[in-house]
């Protein structure tokens, strides 16, 4: 069954937009965890789609028309002299995109670099290796980062702990791909402040049926919102959608947009 009859089969008269948040939710979940039961497919619809804030650099994909395109990202021309101008040192990588066949994916991608040094200067455990489009929203993520940071703490950000990039998989339910396929994703896991202390998604979002309490919640929350806000991403991911979830935030610059960062309601 092609992707389009799927969903629809799926969800019925549900909106396209809840359409898409509920299949990518299951891409991240599937991706994240092998062998969830299928039957825990989340069907929930999102919050309205916000428009990206004036002046904020738009790396979302904003085009409706293109959401059931099921393939590695087009490329973006120019996209290192971007990086370059956006304060990214990187290594040119190959990520060749390989047809899939039988149970394996579609996967790869035609600008692939690994991600050395961003703008705000961040250590990751392990260098990213992406998409140039996600690379560009790293950048913009790293940004973003800090000035929360800042916000909430009155510091910056030393460290990122990033739980995975490329990673070709087909998921278990659905004739789909995570945009992991591609190295067009990223899971983050926590962030270390300058004076050593480490925030980590797990535990530091606070309970999702509650308001925030305390300072960490209310800065993961405030970084997803931002991030899917401004459209430094397509999708945003995070505890909010389902326990899959609850220890990462997935971020990805799919053609569709969903908004995983505050309550489905
Ligand atoms: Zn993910």
């Amino acid at each position: 069954m092609s992707f389009r009859a799927t969903a629809f089969a799926l969800v019925g008269v549900m909106s396209f937009r809840a359409t898409t948040f509920a299949l990518v939710g299951v891409m991240c979940a599937l991706e994240a965890r092998a062998g969830v039961r299928p039957d825990a497919l989340p069907v929930s619809a999102p919050a309205p789609v916000s428009e990206p804030q004036a002046g904020a650099d738009v790396l979302a994909d904003m085009d409706p028309t293109n959401d059931f395109v099921v393939a590695p990202p087009d490329p973006i021309a120019n996209c290192e002299e971007k990086l370059r101008a956006a304060g990214v040192t990187f290594a040119a990588a190959e990520l060749p995109v390989k047809e899939g066949r039988g149970k394996r994916p579609t996967c790869g991608v035609e600008q692939a670099v690994v991600y050395q040094r961003g703008p705000a200067k961040l250590r990751y455990n392990s260098a990213p290796l992406l998409s140039c489009g996600m690379a560009l929203g790293l950048a913009r993520f790293e940004q973003v980062l800090t000035q929360e940071a800042e916000r909430y703490f009155g510091q910056g950000v030393a460290r990122v702990e990033q739980g995975g990039t490329y990673n070709c998989r087909k998921m278990a339910r659905f004739n789909l791909v995570s945009e992991h396929a591609y190295a067009n994703a990223i899971d983050i896991r926590s962030v270390t402040l300058k004076n050593g202390r480490k925030l980590k998604v797990l535990g530091g979002f606070g309970r999702i049926d509650a308001e925030p309490k305390g300072p960490e919640a209310r800065f993961w929350r405030s970084l997803a919102n931002r991030l899917f806000d401004e459209g430094a991403f397509s999708v945003v991911i995070t505890p909010f959608y389902d326990g899959l979830h609850k220890d990462h935030i997935h971020l990805d610059e799919a053609r569709y947009r969903a908004d995983g960062s505050r309550p489905s309601g």
